[in-house]
């Protein structure tokens, strides 16, 4: 099973916690959608079109800027390159884009689930995060959904911002459940050193919550969203049984994907070699449309690293990791001072080492990348 990821790196305007690769010049997107079908055509005929690809995913920045005309022209020359055989087309979509008229016709063009962009219903957070879409806006659009009968959904939250009570917490969350989301990302809020928010910590503006707030803040989401009887199945991953993302899980378990558009990341293991290879994050080198003039980087992985990245990635889900595999595939193997630090924090109970299989417990969640580096630097 592989999957497709899209770059769409044009949003309306910059969130102040946001670092991920986006420009806010909005007249190029017609220039970006020709370079990015030029990508699509230039796999036309490798080895990569003999796999069937059956997840697609569109990020950003923000997906929802492009015309209908414009997501059929990229559906098009997908289907024309690729063999696809979708259980899974997912779109980010922000609030501000989205009406039940756009909701159908990118229903017709196959997307079968939307990523809503929600994070916050508070007026004061959505202007401190510099969102661009309203309260009203955020419900209208899950509203849109609803009644445009859409397949599948997923909406972001942000908890542990600055400023936002528990209370405003609840407050959104029990406001997100009135909808019934099959699936939520969480995210606590990170604060970045390039970013608007970075810049107002660094000049002592802003003060972000200390870590048992934002511990207080993840408790209180567990336990609202498990009693509205969705399940943690990553650390930022709430779904009710059966309604997880696919293309996301794939991430998890080293499926192959490709990455298209600038700062797309890609992961292709064929015939016992794994390699991973990067898009510039530069908008002007990829609008030349040659892949020469865009492709930054790319390593073949190693075993070990393949390994001590499924061990990584595996922690971070409910399913946990089998060691019995690591070993089987990458020759991957515990030290005793890893065997060591595994029993000791089973005793405090952040991790289970049961039935063949080593996962975190919700307390080792919470904590899941301190753990990780714990374990790895053991070996
Ligand atoms: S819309 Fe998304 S990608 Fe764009 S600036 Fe905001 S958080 Fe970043």
């Amino acid at each position: 099973m592989a999957g497709i990821y899209i770059h769409i790196p044009f949003c309306r305007q910059a969130c102040s916690y946001c670092d991920f690769y986006f420009i806010t010049r909005k007249q190029l997107i017609p220039d970006f959608v020709d370079s990015l079908v030029n990508e699509i055509r230039s796999y036309e005929g490798k080895h990569y079109c003999d796999e069937t690809i059956q997840t697609v995913y569109l990020g950003g920045g923000t997906p929802s800027l492009l015309t209908e005309a414009q997501l059929k022209h990229i559906f098009a020359s997908l289907y024309e390159t690729f063999r696809i055989e979708p259980l899974e087309i997912t779109m980010e979509l922000n609030p501000d884009d989205v009406t039940p008229e756009y909701l159908n016709s990118i229903k017709n063009l196959g997307i079968t689930r939307a990523s809503i962009g929600i994070q916050s219903f508070r007026p004061e957070l959505l202007s401190f995060m510099h969102r661009a879409h309203t309260r009203e806006e955020a419900i209208q659009a899950l509203e849109a959904l609803e009644k445009t009968d859409f397949p599948d959904f997923s909406a972001d939250l942000i908890y542990g911002n600055p400023g936002q009570t528990v209370e405003m917490l609840q407050e959104d969350i029990e406001q997100l459940l009135v909808f019934n989301p099959p699936h939520i990302s969480a995210y606590s809020l990170t604060i970045e050193p390039k970013t608007r928010i970075g810049k107002q910590v660094e000049l002592g503006r802003v003060k972000p919550p200390d870590d048992d707030e934002v511990s207080v803040h993840f408790d209180l989401l567990r336990n609202l969203l498990e009693n509205a009887g969705m399940q943690q199945y990553e650390v930022s991953n709430f779904s009710i049984p059966g309604r997880e993302a696919i293309h996301n899980s794939n991430y998890w378990n080293h499926h192959n994907y490709l990455g298209l558009g600038p700062a797309a990341h890609s992961f292709w293991q064929q015939d016992g070699t794994a390699v991973r290879w990067v898009n510039k994050a530069d908008i002007k080198s990829y609008l030349k449309g040659e892949p020469g003039d865009y492709m930054a980087e790319r390593e073949t992985l190693e075993p070990v690293t393949l390994a001590e990245e499924r061990l990584m990635l595996g922690l971070r889900t409910k399913k946990g990791v089998e060691p019995s595999i690591l070993d089987k595939q990458y020759g991957y193997t515990f030290s005793s001072a890893q065997h060591n630090w595994i029993y000791s924090q089973a005793e405090r109970g952040t991790l289970i080492f049961e039935n063949g299989v080593l996962k975190l417990t919700p307390d080792g969640l919470k904590i899941c990348d301190l753990l990780v580096v714990d374990l790895l630097t053991k070996r």
